[in-house]
């Protein structure tokens, strides 16, 4: 029997966890281990300074009061029998593409799975949209996917990430990180008692973003699937100074 962690940084009552949920059933056992709220950006960050919280909703369902890296740390070392042989995290309610990725909880929680050593760890997105429909074809489209990808698995130390445009020709094309503008707007105003302060806005959108990237494939209406590296060191091309 083939074990699924699904984990996502919406938080366990998001629709785009059900929707993985409804979708990856059929390719074996589900559990859920999500965060308890909201960590949207919270990147592959655990929590050290205090002990965790978990509350079990159902057998196989667990909500923990922390970040997605902790869910699948846990779920991966205490709370499934063993490491499971895919995690999949999201569906992401709004594309993580390009720079996203370096601050994305989804893509911090399927990190996280191939660190642990899951042999397929995947990251899911999508718009944000509450249409039910919509998010159960993105879901639809990334277990169907996962099917392939487990019968070809990348190497290890290795993840994915998923994106699926609303208006998807069901076309999947391998994509390499898009390299869009840094985020430069930062919304200064004051709150209701007088005192200022800094509110972090979204990423500017890329003019014409190259089709071989993730938001290139996007605009094009195609599925993007790009391979990540757990790895930080950078190969060849640049030809470092003797020091
Ligand atoms: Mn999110």
């Amino acid at each position: 029997m083939l074990e699924i962690l699904l984990s996502n940084d919406d938080g366990i009552d998001s629709p785009g966890l059900a929707a993985l949920e409804q979708a990856l059933g059929v390719l074996g056992r589900v559990w859920v281990v999500a965060p308890d709220g909201e960590r949207s950006a919270s990147s592959r960050s655990i929590t050290l300074d205090r002990p965790l919280r978990v509350r079990q909703h159902a057998p196989r369902r667990f909500a923990v009061d922390g970040t997605p890296a902790d869910c699948v740390l846990l779920a991966c070392r205490s709370l499934l029998p063993q490491v499971p042989q895919l995690v999949v995290a999201g569906v992401n309610l709004g594309y993580n593409i390009g720079e996203d990725l370096d601050y994305s909880g989804t893509v911090g929680a399927a990190a996280e799975g191939a660190q642990q050593r899951a042999r397929l760890a995947v990251a899911v997105s999508t718009v944000s949209s509450a249409d039910q429909q919509l998010l159960l074809r993105a879901a639809g489209f990334a277990a169907s996917l996962i099917g392939k990808l487990l019968e070809h698995l990348p190497p290890e130390r290795t993840y994915l990430n998923i994106n699926v445009p609303p208006d998807s020709n069901g076309q999947i094309r391998w994509t390499r990180q898009g390299n869009p503008l840094p985020r430069g707007t930062v919304i200064i105003g004051s709150d209701p008692r007088g005192k200022k302060y800094y509110w972090i806005a979204e990423r500017p959108d890329e003019k014409e973003p190259p089709p071989e990237t993730d938001r290139g494939a996007l605009a094009r209406g195609n599925i993007s699937v790009s391979l990540l590296t757990l790895a930080r060191d950078f190969p060849g091309r640049w030809q470092a100074p003797a020091l």
